[in-house]
């Protein structure tokens, strides 16, 4: 489908990981839609940095654990771009702690933004995606959703979640020409890390055989072929871009 016009929309597409996924698929696709939070000024550079490679850009501000703002949000951009090729889920928070002391309301919060979040999106693209006959899901887990991670129960358990969730649409969609693959990043330069100490970052390293942090590019290159026709033979797949850090 190379030459088809494509829509692609990310969600978490204002910063880090998703604003580089975003900008990697204005490669594959002509009209990309980015989803964010609260973070208006960041959303508005990506779309800039968008349209400065010739893609026709839109951010929509949209809450992605919130069902009905969900289905407004992707009805906007089904009304301007058309229907969504190309599905990004990436939009996740961290709210981390030790078991015995986390809430109930901070486990159910992250599993409501990174696992509910990416089924009500699968849920409101999922018609379109199977009448065009191709389509790409990908969905960004974490090498904590396969290791475990101490003081990540709530996001562990919602990473795992998600590649359930993968192989269960993969296996749906396969007859309609839509793949639907899952990315586990391990430590990668961004905000999300940035809050975390010095020492646990190189203890982190240390574990990384390749010896460094990802970068945001390095998700976004693995990102870009997989909604690629390049990818075309790849459904259900968990691929670790993580410098070998879970082998
Ligand atoms: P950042 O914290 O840098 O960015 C998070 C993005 O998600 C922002 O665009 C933010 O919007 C958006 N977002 C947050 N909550 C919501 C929500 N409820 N609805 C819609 N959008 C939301 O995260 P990263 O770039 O580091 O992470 C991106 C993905 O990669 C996440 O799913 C994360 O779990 C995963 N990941 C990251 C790793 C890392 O080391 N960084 C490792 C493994 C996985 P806004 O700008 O408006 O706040």
């Amino acid at each position: 489908m190379t030459n088809m016009s494509k829509t692609a929309l990310v969600t978490g597409g204002s910063r880090g990981i998703g604003r580089a996924i975003a900008l990697a698929l204005a490669e594959v696709a002509d009209k990309v839609a980015i989803f964010y939070a609260g973070n208006q000024a960041a959303a508005e550079d990506t779309v800039k940095a968008l349209e400065a490679r010739g893609a026709q850009a839109l951010a929509i501000q949209c809450d992605v654990s919130d069902e009905t703002a969900v289905k407004a949000a992707v009805n906007q951009v089904r009304e301007a771009f058309g229907p969504v090729h190309i599905l990004v889920n990436n939009a996740g928070i961290t709210k981390d702690g030790l078991t015995l002391r986390m809430s109930a309301a901070d486990f159910e919060k992250v599993v409501s933004v990174n696992l509910n979040g990416a089924f009500h999106m699968i849920s409101a693209c999922y018609r379109d995606l199977m009448k065009a006959g191709w389509g790409r899901i990908l969905n960004i887990s974490s090498v904590s959703g396969l290791m475990g991670n101490p003081g990540q129960a709530n996001y562990a358990a919602a990473k795992a979640g998600m590649i359930g969730l993968t192989k269960t649409i993969a296996r749906e969609l396969a007859s309609r020409g839509v793949t639907v693959n899952a990315i586990c990043p391990g430590f990668i330069e961004t905000d999300m890390t940035a809050s975390m100490n010095q020492e646990t970052l190189d203890q982190a390293v240390k574990n990384v055989p390749l010896g460094r942090l990802g970068t945001a590019q390095d998700i976004a290159s693995a990102a870009g072929f997989l909604c690629s026709d390049q990818a075309n033979y790849i459904t259900g797949a968990v691929l670790q871009v993580d410098g070998g850090m879970y082998m």
